[in-house]
């Protein structure tokens, strides 16, 4: 996230990166202390965060004194930037301590309590030093710049300065901005009753499997049995729960409908030409990032049929049905590793990225840095937190010893060491990065991995299910994000141009782009109209044009990660600067340092061909497997 100096909070939130599932849990006392974290590297004792909160808080009433003199002088400017910074690192840190403390045992009073203490500092700041961005744009550009030429102090906010004022044609006057302000007490409602409805109020259907077990279908369940082997229960699952929500879809449609209503009159207000550039402008993404990525997925869409195709082929079905997407089509090879060995194959894989890279992430794994095992109350899943500034970043895993758990510690390394170099070259207001590159080191780096255990493996079954899960990957989170992204910017099209949602027209919108991507009318496919419906299932419509990053990270890293695997030149170089630069220019101008330019069809056209790749060495393994097949003796 770009500092804006005002969202303590969501800076202290933003630097987790959260992934993976709950495993077994073990005696937190039994595990040896160096697959632990040493938070006191944070703080040395409670006691001491205890203070350094109190001190914080006397703080922050000196902010008032800068109120009204930003545009006074460049010295008064640089003193409030450099206050306000200084009070948000010292947030961050106190953030880290508390919520990581409390992660290692959710169970925890003292560390929950400790972390909620947080919150009300957390909007008094907010509310402290809300003047600062309307007082930073009242200062006229031409004075601003005489400013950062007289004060060379200020040239570290420059960037955040800069944002500051690149809004200024879509900020409203004070009175106006107070309007919008509270017009977000109910521009939530569209979102929260989704929730309360999806997650409580629908009564779900309910569906009895060949085994005789009656599932009721809420959204988890639906989740873990669209993908159980029996291919009888999984289309009963699909019919089911889809069949739900087509029952519902005119209260799902309402809902969407307002949902969009609320971006269309918040783009209007600011004076944005449509939806989508409003979305983007925030973040700083250019539109045709947006619409290249959906082009390109068009252009593409024979090598998302040849995965269809082979997945058909593996499981041996005359017709690839909807409901075949999420059976498990590779059995993951069932090797087991070590802590110390997940370190070692880490280690080894991100070697193409130097020496000191390597040496930096050994001495983290060394000194603490990770929580490797589950224990009793432990957090879930993986992350990685790097917004403690001065110290250094930390990892939680849920390590139980399969190879999806080595892939998880390279995943969170890569957000790691984006983090250690950010932090380490950039002033802290700009060194935390932005969610459009966030994913990329980390996806970097289970690339890397992937190549190295290729490379180092003798076994068919263990190549073809890396491949296998790798191509699976790119299916699911670029080519199923770009249909989320197709049906989001259609259904805020539809609304621009007056048309209103129905569950009857979503589902019909909805229809048109899965027929397509899953190519229904080429028979690759074969889609039960009753998972139309599916849009109404998807919570991220309402997170106005979030999913397409999902798809654009994944064809940023493959082309690093390509580039720097085929040992072109200056591509480590190049990536290894993009590591440091934080939030310190916009992520598209930041990716272009790593080589790979958004804007373009390149980095897309390089993750087609890795993924053709991945499926001609898949067929070479099952053609030869098929060959040894039929080689051998009948009977045996
Ligand atoms: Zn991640």
């Amino acid at each position: 996230m770009k500092c804006t100096v005002t969202s303590l909070l969501a800076a202290a939130v933003a630097s987790l990166f959260l992934a993976g599932a709950p495993v077994q849990a073990m005696d937190r006392s039994k595990i040896p202390d160096q697959d632990k974290w040493d938070l006191s590297d944070v703080y040395p004792t409670d006691a001491a965060w205890e203070s350094a909160k109190k001190d914080l808080e006397k703080r922050l009433p000196e902010v008032d004194r800068y109120k009204g003199k930003l545009g006074s002088s460049p010295k008064e400017l640089l003193g409030c930037m450099n206050l306000l910074f200084d009070l948000k690192k010292e947030f961050s840190r106190l953030a880290t301590y508390a919520s990581q403390k409390s992660d290692l045992d959710v169970r925890d009073a003292h560390a929950m309590e400790m972390r909620q203490s947080l919150d009300p500092l957390g909007a008094e700041f907010g509310a402290k030093t809300a003047w600062v961005d309307p007082e930073i744009l009242e200062i006229p550009s031409a004075k601003i710049e005489a400013f950062l030429k007289e004060e060379p102090g200020l040239a570290i906010y420059k960037p955040v300065i800069e944002d500051i004022v690149r809004l200024k044609p879509h900020t409203l006057s004070p009175a106006e901005e107070k309007i919008m302000a509270d017009a977000s007490l109910v521009s939530g409602t569209p979102d929260s009753i989704f929730s309360v409805f999806s997650d409580a109020d629908n009564p779900r259907a309910t569906v009895t499997l060949s085994d005789g077990e009656t599932v009721k279908l809420d959204a988890s369940a639906y989740t873990k049995y669209r993908a159980v082997p029996n291919r009888w229960d999984r289309e009963s699952v699909f019919q089911a729960f889809f069949g739900n929500l087509d029952q519902f879809k005119g209260t799902y449609g309402a809902l969407l409908n307002g949902e969009v209503d609320k971006d269309l009159f918040f783009a209007k207000a600011r004076n944005y030409k449509d939806c989508l550039s409003s979305a983007l402008d925030g973040p700083n993404i250019p539109t045709v990032v947006y619409t290249n990525l959906l082009r390109n997925v068009h252009k593409n869409l024979p090598t998302l049929w040849r995965y269809l195709k082979l997945r058909q082929r593996i499981m041996g079905l005359d017709q690839l049905r909807y409901s075949d997407l999420y059976a498990p089509i590779i059995k993951e090879v069932d090797e087991k590793y070590t802590a110390d060995q997940a370190k070692d194959l880490v280690l080894k894989a991100v070697a193409p990225l130097g020496q000191d890279y390597v040496d930096v992430l050994k001495n983290g794994y060394a000194h603490r840095w990770v929580d490797f095992y589950p224990s009793p109350g432990k957090h879930s899943g993986a992350y990685s937190n790097g917004a403690a500034y001065d110290v250094h970043p930390f990892m939680l895993l849920n390590f139980n010893g399969s190879y999806e758990d080595v892939s998880t510690l390279a995943h969170e390394s890569g957000h790691t060491m984006h983090s250690y170099y950010s932090n380490k070259t950039q002033p802290f207001a700009t060194s935390d990065y932005t969610i459009f590159v966030a994913e990329v080191a980390s996806t970097c780096n289970e690339n890397l991995l992937m190549d190295y255990m290729l490379k180092h493996t003798d076994s068919d079954a263990m190549k073809l299910f890396l491949l296998g899960s790798y191509v699976d990957n790119i299916r699911q989170t670029l080519f199923r994000q770009a249909q989320f992204a197709e049906f989001e910017l259609k259904i805020h099209q539809m609304v621009e141009s007056g048309q209103p949602l129905t569950g009857e027209n979503l589902n019909k919108a909805y229809a048109g782009i899965i027929n397509e991507y899953y190519g229904v009318p080429q028979g690759i496919t074969e889609i039960n109209p009753v998972c139309y419906s599916e849009w109404a299932f998807i919570p991220h419509f309402y997170y106005n044009f979030y999913v397409y990053s999902y798809a654009t990270s994944i064809t940023a890293s493959t082309a690093i990660s390509q580039m720097i695997m085929e040992g072109k030149p200056d591509a480590v170089k190049d990536y290894r600067k993009f590591l440091t630069l934080g939030s310190s220019l916009p992520p598209v101008e930041e990716l272009k340092v790593a080589g790979v330019d958004m804007t373009t069809d390149v980095p897309f056209d390089i993750t087609m061909k890795a993924m053709n790749r991945a499926m001609d060495q898949m067929e070479a393994i099952l053609n030869k497997m098929d060959a040894q097949k039929k080689a051998a003796p009948a009977g045996k």
